[in-house]
């Protein structure tokens, strides 16, 4: 067939010099086109001059400017740059994203393609590394877990620490590290050759504070700012400014609050949509997938009913589980004709960068982890979001041209927003930053450089949590255990679990793996079913899935029921109304953690890759009671389930398979604690009342 041959023949021609096929090169000279055009272009020389004087960079730029793809690529032929350059982010889909662009921009191979791929990346449970990567965008916990296995960085000549505005746990502590590093206070290893290039990314203006923090305890005050453009630096920090490209945006408010925001941001997505010439694309910002997916259903279903000569809608949702083609979907050109509505969590604030977006429509909520310290609970609520998150989304709408901006709340309502969003640090558990420390050899976590110190009695509550996990001894050092959690990449939570069961005498560890991989996945295995009908029959089949000892032995029986399946597993999937997607991620976290484990010696070669046999439901539950301690609830006469510690009721969730069962168990354990309109426990297991004294008992006297 010529056709086919041609186009072999087309992938096979290389350019002999680098024996790169010839469209990866094509494509790299057409996006050339276009990063000439980013704000940040002009900038090049002077942040590699500023790189050359002294170690730190601290660069503050609009979303959109360029930071995250360029940066990286302006710093790789410098001399001092032999090694490679890492560049965290908060969200997973960002980091990939990131990689598969820079990798089409330097007309290079990407991640996992081949041996020869520049670009790589590493996130949690996927790496798409190797020793050829010269640029690694990473997730901020994957940067950490290296510093822990090699705490000089010595595969690294920089790190690039982007979206630092957002404030996550895990990039204040990687600052504090890095600060501990550059400044000599941690020592750690055998002490690098060449000084690391630290450069520290923000889309908000915070310099002096960044500044401040990198100049404390060093010879030199820290600089003022510079102007605008303007690029200053003393012998520590350099700073440099790229100016935003911001066209204006004209916001509306509500005239009075409203009851169900998904029904306004329908309404307006027509309204626009029948108003508004095209081109001129849409995005929506909603707290969370269920929001996103009810009202893509709901604009899916309306525009069905619109009349043939006006033009189409294409609804795209946008949020962290989503998997990577729909992702790459957002980046592609509106098609002709058509309007792009973009559903997105907040994720579409300031990490990942929609084109073509002229209209914003805001909820003005998004989910933040609140650590609830009375229940010793961490759960995922919809707030209000701050004055500057606002701002940075009506933001969005102004980046090629001028754009609206619709808030789906009162003018009265934004005043009283927050003026910036708290940092996580500050609401969040902090049992897994103290561990990571104490890893690290942090010794003294109260004299720690934090950009804003955490209250002493969260410090120390965190402290004391660790060490009822047994992972740390008790003058406060890290223990064997507390070593061997930190270097798996799981919460502390499910590090002591994994640890619990793989003791001789639980002798469980395969099948607690598996069920800690259900538990990790962001996808759910039982997906939410809307129609009445289809709802009875995937109940029907769901059946024999279902364990009477509840939800994680439930998890169990149908990762294994899938390991089994030998012939078509996406048909078993559909029979049983189980998410493939869910099942094939389980598979993959279930093989790393296997992996994992062998290297921590928790299990030897031939167990790795056994199948488990008939499951001892007791050692595993007491497994799951080892490390949910705190998540435990008695059954009272009044059939409610009050926590053993805190004392507070929760109810079990409709989601749950040991809802509304007629006969109660008497206690509970549950691995997931939600907060809606009352508390309550996802993912529940029944127990014994006598065993859950004895752990409580035995936690509660060290
Ligand atoms: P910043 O880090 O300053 O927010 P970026 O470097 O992320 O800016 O983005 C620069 C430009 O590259 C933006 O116009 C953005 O739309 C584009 N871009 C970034 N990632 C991708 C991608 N995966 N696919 C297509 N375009 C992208």
């Amino acid at each position: 067939d010529p056709a086919v041959n041609g186009k072999r023949q087309h992938e096979g021609r290389r350019n002999p010099q680098t024996s790169i096929p010839v469209h990866l090169l094509k494509k790299r000279d057409e996006l050339l086109v276009s990063r000439r055009t980013l704000p940040i272009w002009p900038h090049a020389q002077s942040i590699r001059d500023a790189l050359r004087k002294t170690n730190i960079l601290v660069l503050t730029g609009e979303t959109g400017s360029g930071k995250s793809t360029q940066v990286p690529q302006f710093l790789l032929d410098e001399s001092w740059c032999t090694k490679a350059i890492a560049v965290t982010q908060p969200r997973r889909v960002a980091a990939i994203s990131l990689a598969r662009r820079v990798a089409e921009e330097m007309g290079s191979f990407f991640g996992g393609q081949s041996p020869a791929a520049k670009v790589g990346y590493s996130v949690r449970f996927d790496n798409a590394s190797g020793p050829n990567t010269k640029i690694k965008f990473l997730t901020e916990g994957m940067l950490l877990q290296e510093m822990l296995r090699d705490p000089d960085m010595n595969q690294y000549s920089a790190v690039i620490v982007d979206e630092v505005h957002e404030r996550s746990v895990n990039v204040d502590l990687i600052l504090g590290f890095l600060k501990n590093l550059a400044s000599g206070v941690e020592r750690t290893g055998k002490k690098r050759r060449t000084p690391l290039k630290i450069v520290v990314m923000s889309a908000t203006a915070d310099v002096e504070g960044l500044v401040q923090f990198f100049g404390q305890d060093q010879d030199q005050s820290a600089v003022p700012p510079a102007e605008e453009g303007l690029l200053k630096a003393n012998s520590l920090i350099s700073i440099c400014f790229v100016e935003g490209r911001q066209y204006p945006v004209r916001t509306t408010y509500l005239p009075e609050a409203s009851m169900d925001w998904v029904e306004s941001a329908l309404k307006l997505i027509f309204q626009i949509h029948y108003k508004e010439p095209l081109p001129g694309d849409v995005l929506v910002f909603l707290t969370g997938q269920d929001k996103i997916e009810s009202l893509q259903k709901l604009v899916n279903d309306y525009a069905e009913g619109m009349d043939k000569d006006v033009p189409r809608l294409l609804v795209l949702p946008l949020f962290a589980a989503l998997s990577q083609p729909a992702q790459q979907l957002i980046f592609q050109p509106t098609p002709h004709r058509a309007r792009k509505v973009i559903l997105a969590t907040n994720i579409a604030e300031t990490s990942v960068t929609v084109p073509g977006v002229r209209f914003v429509i805001d909820c003005g909520k998004s989910k933040i982890k609140q650590f609830r310290s009375k229940l010793g609970l961490e759960s995922l609520l919809a707030k209000p979001i701050s004055k500057s998150a606002a701002i940075q989304r009506r933001g969005r709408a102004g980046r090629e041209g001028p754009g609206q901006c619709y808030r789906l709340y009162t003018e009265a309502d934004y005043k009283t927003f927050e003026e910036r969003t708290i940092p996580e640090i500050l609401r969040c558990d902090l049992m897994q930053a103290l561990l990571t420390m104490k890893a690290r050899g942090v010794n003294n976590v109260l004299g720690f450089p934090f950009l804003d110190r955490p209250p002493r009695d969260a410090l120390e509550k965190a402290l004391f949590q660790l060490l009822r996990l047994g992972a740390l001894e008790k003058i406060g050092a890290i223990s064997d255990i507390g070593l061997k959690i930190a270097k798996l990449p799981v919460t502390p939570t499910l590090g002591r679990i994994l640890i619990e069961a793989a003791k001789p005498e639980r002798d469980c560890l395969l099948d607690v793996i598996d069920i800690i991989a259900a538990l990790s996945t962001e996808d759910n295995i039982f997906f939410n079913i809307v129609s009445e009908e289809r709802k009875e029959e995937a109940e029907a089949a769901r059946h024999e899935l279902y364990r009477r000892e509840g939800d994680h032995m439930t998890f169990l029986a149908t990762v294994q029921r899938y390991a089994e399946e030998n012939s078509d597993r996406k048909a078993w999937c559909e029979r049983h109304f189980v998410s493939h997607r869910a099942m094939q991620n389980i598979m993959n976290i279930r093989k790393q953690l296997r992996q994992q484990c062998q290297s921590l010696k928790l299990l030897n070669s031939a167990e790795a890759t056994t199948t488990s046999t008939t499951p001892n439901v007791d050692a595993i539950l007491a497994c799951l009671l080892r490390g949910f301690v705190s998540n435990t609830a008695r059954l009272m006469p009044d059939n409610s389930y009050r926590t053993f510690i805190g004392n507070y009721t929760v109810s079990i969730h409709p989601s749950s398979v040991m809802h509304g069962r007629k006969v109660k168990a008497e206690a509970i354990v549950f691995s997931e604690f939600l907060y809606t309109n009352k508390a309550y426990a996802k993912k529940v297991s029944a127990v014994q009342m006598n065993w859950v004294e004895d752990v409580v008992k035995e936690v509660w006297n060290v």
